[in-house]
């Protein structure tokens, strides 16, 4: 699989058995390639990026992000040395995000905007109601024990594997049920596996990109940053996203450097414009 142009996406199938009695077809953003038929069939999915797809044409879209700012209220979150609570470091993040997002043209909602408690489902609730392009979910990270304080640190983003859970399974069956209704050779589980598929592929991509423009920016100014990596976990507050979602983990609170770093205003903002710039860049070449 190739992708050589921004419109163009190559897939080529090698294969010793008969196939390809059927013709593909597109629904929405998804490339459906019959390989077998029968019950055994198993579909193959790509995303189709040639700028005829109405659907997802990414040219004069408004696009719509919901920020989370992790925790709040009688949920503190992560803490360390007294007076660095991660509620409060997650939120400033947030409205520094907030304020570049809407600066590049986006439309953005916030979970909370005050030290607020808001429960975990109804964060992806509200940006399923309002219809996000992206969700972000912010926080900030504690070492499981004080005496690994040194040990634990840098910037992770993680990703949901929908395929996991029933819960997403069932939002996404919910979300797309009309996409494949004249569809009759896919089964309703090849049917769910692809769209959790195609999900955690965008989730990643969109992982990846704000990584990368979160660590070059902090870096530029702060010097050596910990690569945590893009890596799947089962967040809860991830669950039932309808879009790509991510959840970022600014730094360890409890790290003497990270944490002194969390703490500085100048920094917050260099993480918040590396999460802009990552979502920027994920939309720009969706
Ligand atoms: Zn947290």
């Amino acid at each position: 699989m190739a992708q050589n142009s921004p419109e163009k996406l190559r897939v080529v199938i090698i294969s010793k058995e008969k196939f390809l009695d059927r013709k593909h077809s597109y629904a929405g953003k998804v490339l459906a390639i019959p390989l077998i038929s029968g019950k055994n069939a198993t579909v193959i999915t790509e995303e189709k990026t040639t700028n005829n797809n109405t659907t997802y044409s990414s040219k004069n879209k408004k696009y719509t992000v919901v920020i989370d700012a992790g925790h709040g209220g009688r949920d503190g979150g992560a803490s360390c040395c007294g007076n660095k609570k991660e509620k409060k470091v997650v939120l400033s993040v947030a409205k520094k995000l907030e304020k570049k997002l809407q600066d590049k043209g986006y439309k953005v909602y916030m979970t909370r905007s005050s030290d607020s408690f808001v429960k975990l489902p109804k964060r992806t609730e509200f940006a399923n109601k309002k219809k996000a392009d992206i969700f972000v979910s912010i926080h900030a990270n504690a070492a499981p024990k004080k005496s690994l304080r040194n040990a634990f640190k840098g910037i992770e983003i993680y990703y949901l594997s929908p395929a996991k859970t029933q819960r997403a399974k069932e939002a996404a069956a919910k979300e797309n049920s009309v996409m494949f209704e004249d569809k009759d050779y896919y089964t309703k589980n090849a049917y769910l596996s692809l769209i959790s598929r195609e999900k955690i592929v965008e989730s990643h991509k969109l992982g990846i990109d704000v990584s990368n423009q979160m660590l070059s920016n902090v870096r530029k100014h702060f010097g050596s940053v910990e690569d945590g990596g893009v890596k799947t976990a089962n967040f809860w507050v991830l669950v039932g996203a309808q879009m790509p979602a991510i959840l970022v983990e600014t730094g360890y609170i409890t790290h003497p450097k990270e944490g002194r770093n969390l703490m500085n205003n100048y920094y917050r903002s260099l993480l918040a414009q590396g999460i802009a710039d990552g979502i920027g860049r994920y939309l720009k070449n969706k």
